[in-house]
């Protein structure tokens, strides 16, 4: 049965070591379908992992951004899927897409929300559509779940959530014991299944959608332009720096300047946390996410013509990143030559006049005024 998906296929019935082998779902997130095999074995995702990597602390690091050849291999052996399918299943092909040099990688990776993991447990980093885990016969987490542009389910246009409605901690299934299901909370053990949806803003889902077409054919547009990718997504996180720039001084020129563009920035306000785009809430990435989609949407050329207009200088536009996307490094080079032809412009109104000159030009009216009357 060929059922459907956006990142990958998952996998039809396999045979496997396990007492009862488990597929892949379309669009299952690798670690995800991990704790699943486990439950599904009646033992704990510790306990798995144990029997499969002795000695490996798996669920303290992030599995989703891929394990070598020799762990996936045993995976596979076990399993019964091929490693280039569960490949498929984590995050890394599409970090790449979206930019990501896995040799320099370090840190939190753009684009991937983060786990924030201490130990087992975790900050955030997980979302999810209780509607869509209500749908499924065997409930599983999609890998888009944790894409930071994610923030609405295209198929209920519902919000995701990203903590158990009953406690408001993190989803983190990596916790879950043999007995439970995949959609109670480690926490309270709370069925997340049953959390109220509340529909989804449109713009951050049409965001989101078109954020998925780039990553998924690997180009996109900038207003009339057409784009790779990597730069499309380099664009987009340029903006949303200089959206957080111009929330923290909400009068600011900047903040003007991006108004003209998308008057619903004046609407955005900081996030409570300081904290990166990757481990903000998914209301607040929801906002942000929303005026990027309009500030990409409206071009270069509207860009330019609301920095002329609110006469911003280099330093602002480049708020100290070395290395701008193409479209806006033309910008910034550009802003000397727009503020001196504005000079030049300046200078045909008459400049303020002295005291002096004041004083007789009046002394003359009233000479003028005197012989008329
Ligand atoms: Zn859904
Ligand atoms: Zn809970």
């Amino acid at each position: 049965m060929v059922t459907a998906h956006t990142w990958h296929p998952g996998t039809g019935r396999v045979v496997s070591r396990w007492p009862v082998p488990v597929a892949l779902a379309p669009d299952e997130l690798f670690s995800m379908w991990l704790v699943r095999a486990a439950l599904a074995q009646g033992v704990d995702p510790l306990v798995l992992a144990g029997h499969l990597w002795p000695k490996w602390r798996v669920w303290t690091i992030d599995l989703d951004r891929g394990i070598n050849d020799e762990r996936m291999n045993t995976l596979a052996r076990e399993s019964g899927i091929d490693a280039a399918t569960l490949r498929a299943a984590s995050l890394l092909p599409i970090a790449v897409v979206t930019g990501l040099e896995p040799e320099a990688a370090s840190g939190i990776w753009h684009w991937i929300l983060a786990l924030g993991s201490r130990n087992r447990k975790r900050r955030g980093g997980l979302q999810y559509c209780s509607l869509c885990l209500a749908n499924d016969v065997r409930p599983y987490f999609r890998l888009h779940w944790r894409l930071a542009w994610h923030t609405c389910c295209a198929v209920h246009k519902v919000s995701l959530r990203d903590r158990c409605c009953h406690c408001q901690l993190p989803i983190e299934p990596n916790r879950l014991t043999a007995a439970a299901v995949m959609t109670s909370c480690a926490n309270c053990k709370g069925d997340i299944r049953h959390c109220l949806a509340l529909s989804a803003a449109d713009a951050a889902l049409a965001f989101q959608k078109c954020a998925d077409q780039v990553a998924l054919t690997g180009a996109g547009s900038y207003g009339a332009h057409r784009v790779q990718a990597k730069e499309w997504f380099h664009l987009a996180r340029y903006f949303l720096m200089l959206l957080r720039c111009a929330v923290r001084h909400q009068d600011s020129g900047l903040g003007r300047c991006l108004a003209v563009v998308d008057p619903s920035v004046s609407r955005l306000r900081p996030p409570v946390t300081g904290l990166g785009f990757e481990m903000l809430p998914t209301l607040e990435r929801s906002g942000f996410l929303e005026s990027v989609g309009a500030l990409i949407g409206a071009g270069p050329e509207q860009l330019r013509s609301a920095v002329i207009a609110e006469s911003m200088n280099d330093t602002s536009l480049r708020q100290r990143w070395r290395s701008l996307p193409p479209h806006i490094d033309s910008l910034v080079h550009e802003i000397p030559q727009l503020v001196r032809s504005r000079k030049t412009k300046g200078n045909s109104t008459p400049a303020p006049m002295s005291r002096q000159t004041v004083l007789y030009k009046w002394a003359r009216l009233q000479r003028k005024m005197r012989r008329a009357s």
